[in-house]
């Protein structure tokens, strides 16, 4: 099991209804594709405003492995880059959400390595 929230940028919830993000995540397709075959749950889906410390710290809190920083993130929020290496202390992070692998004015940025897909699991891995 996998457990993972989706952050995406404050201004842009006030007119989406992260419809994408969930559409991916639902279909396993798109940043959510590498899941196939693996059991996930989304814990959480909330906006880079107010107090994101405490947010993260609530997510830490409840297990989750993963955050995927939405493509509108990648788009938009200044520091990107800044953010996605500080959540990546504490989480694995893939920078983007559904669309395009690579954006079109910046490049996705992730830190992976510290969740292992049951996909490629050795009988010795833990997750
Ligand atoms: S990535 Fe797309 S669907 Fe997700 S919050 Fe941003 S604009 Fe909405």
């Amino acid at each position: 099991m996998i457990k993972i929230a989706i952050l995406v940028r404050e201004e842009t919830t006030h007119k989406c209804t992260g419809r994408g993000c969930l559409k991916s995540f639902n279909g396993k397709t798109e940043s959510f594709a590498r899941y196939q075959g693996t059991e996930t749950e989304l814990v959480g889906f909330f906006h880079s405003g107010g107090d994101l410390d405490y947010k993260l710290k609530t997510m830490k809190e409840a297990g989750v492995n993963v955050i995927h920083v939405s493509t509108c993130m990648r788009a938009k929020y200044d520091d990107y880059e800044g953010l996605v290496q500080r959540i990546g202390k504490d989480f694995d992070v893939i920078g983007y959400t559904h669309g395009s692998a690579e954006g079109k004015t910046r490049p996705t940025i992730s830190v992976t390595g510290k969740t292992v897909l049951e996909t490629t699991l050795h009988k010795n891995d833990k997750l």
